[in-house]
């Protein structure tokens, strides 16, 4: 079964869920002031791959993300441009699951937005002040730390190497690491009333609202990049434990991304978006790059190394194609000398070692093709067959993707068959370099014919 690293203590521990055959995750979402970039197709893709192995493993996954509507920079973009900072969040928020969809990922089944959660982050404060764990400041109701006996288990330290080392000093604390769970209605401004004035939540409070008020006071994963870690979780974590939650079991931190060995999360080189990655390649290129590293290491994200992932694509569709006849051809039998599955499971159990299962992937295709090349059809169809089920359970089989193919394309694209079946092969490929010159490549496969971006 799947061990996977727990930051909170530090090794790789079995996944036992709390409740099996069901799995609940919470991985924090976005805030939506702006277009997503490309850490955040790292964060999504890492959490999509270890969803669709747990439900490959046959685990009901319980997902939720939540969407961050109410923020400091929401505000300060609505300001700037003189708009309402709910709309403006909105429009963010649609060209994210827009994104989403492009990149393949499979949606949360719980999307909570923060504004819709106001209650119960107020309750979930009451519920800490009654218990003397809060202050007031002139700001916003604060929690006292002092009061958490393990603060810094997950960020790894200890409270007093924490608290030099913090930068957010003001003189209205009792401690420098003491965080807003409610901020005070300053300016006119986004706020709720609540009883210990108007104001809006923190958003280290409404992750532990939504988390347990969706999953329960205790479930299996909580995730996120590493810069969440601290003091984002830590500070989760602080008001669940005063609470009493049991609150995640696992917590699972991701590497970031990197061009040229330097943290990059807003811009990279050619592409400064994700979606902007999305338009000029295969959406799967992202995914393979994020499978061939380990979720833990930093990712090199490189206009070369998309292109590179692209070409690498090809090989893995060309090879499905050419074994699709074999793999539906029910008089020829599989070979169980094939280890690929083996292979692939072993890999991914172990902290979900992607890079070791895509290396046993590849030289399974070429296994497969010297088996196919020398009529070995039984050996040939055992790779084929679990190739693609390995690429189905890390959401990388062609199908995964469904590309958006304008009509104008698909209607040329039927032409030249028409044309192909006449033995009019001189229109057949004036009509191919029209489809290219639209942005498409056309290439002929085993059922007919496959349309993709270029
Ligand atoms: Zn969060």
């Amino acid at each position: 079964m799947l061990r996977l690293y727990n930051t909170l203590l530090g090794n790789n521990i079995q996944v036992t869920p709390l409740n099996a055959p069901n799995f609940t995750m919470y991985v924090c979402g976005p805030t939506v002031y702006d277009r997503p970039h490309i850490g955040h197709g790292r964060s999504v893709l890492t959490f999509d791959l270890l969803r669709r192995y747990l439900q490959y493993r046959g685990l009901e996954v319980v997902h939720v993300s939540n969407i961050t509507d109410v923020d400091d920079k929401i505000i300060a973009r609505a300001q700037r441009e003189a708009a309402d900072p709910l709309e403006l969040a909105r429009d963010y928020e649609e060209q994210w699951w827009k994104a989403m969809d492009n990149l393949g990922v499979l949606r949360p089944h719980y999307a909570p937005r923060a504004t819709e959660w106001i209650e119960q982050i107020v309750d979930l404060i009451e519920q800490l002040s009654r218990g003397g764990f809060t202050y007031v400041t002139k700001d916003g109701v604060y929690l006292d730390i002092s009061k958490v006996s393990d603060y810094g288990l997950l960020a790894q330290q200890d409270l007093s190497n924490l608290q030099t080392s913090s930068r957010n000093f003001s003189e209205d604390k009792r401690q420098p690491l003491d965080f807003a769970l409610w901020k005070f209605n300053s300016k006119q401004e986004l706020y709720w009333d609540a009883p210990f004035g108007p104001g809006r939540p923190g958003w280290h409070t409404e992750c532990v609202a939504m988390s347990t008020g969706i999953l329960g006071h205790h479930f299996d994963l909580h995730g996120g990049g590493l810069d969440l870690k601290f003091p984002h979780h830590e500070n989760e974590r602080a008001q669940a434990k005063l609470l009493g939650y049991g609150f995640a079991q696992q917590w699972m931190h991701h590497g970031f991304v990197e061009s040229g060995g330097v943290k990059m999360s807003k811009s990279l080189g050619n592409f400064t978006t994700l979606t902007e990655m999305l338009e000029l390649y295969d959406p799967r290129s992202y995914r393979l790059l994020v499978a061939r590293s380990h979720y833990r290491s930093p990712l090199e994200v490189t206009r070369e190394l998309a292109e590179e992932a692209v070409s690498t694509l090809r090989r893995l569709d060309q090879f499905l194609d050419r074994l699709g006849d074999l793999i539906r051809d029910s008089n020829v039998m599989a070979s169980d000398k094939v280890a690929l599955t083996q292979e692939f499971e072993e890999a991914m159990d172990e902290d979900l070692n992607t890079p070791v299962a895509m290396r046993a992937i590849f030289e399974a295709i070429t296994k497969g093709n010297t088996a196919f090349d020398a009529g070995e059809f039984q050996v040939a169809k055992g790779y084929g067959i679990q190739v693609s089920a390995a690429l189905e359970a890390l959401g990388l089989a062609p199908s995964v993707v469904a590309e958006e193919i304008p009509d104008s394309v698909l209607e040329l694209a039927r032409k030249r068959q028409l044309a192909k079946q006449d033995r009019d092969f001189a229109s057949a490929d004036i009509i191919r370099n029209e489809i290219r010159a639209l942005g498409y490549t056309v290439e002929d496969s085993s059922n007919g014919y496959r349309i993709r971006r270029t």
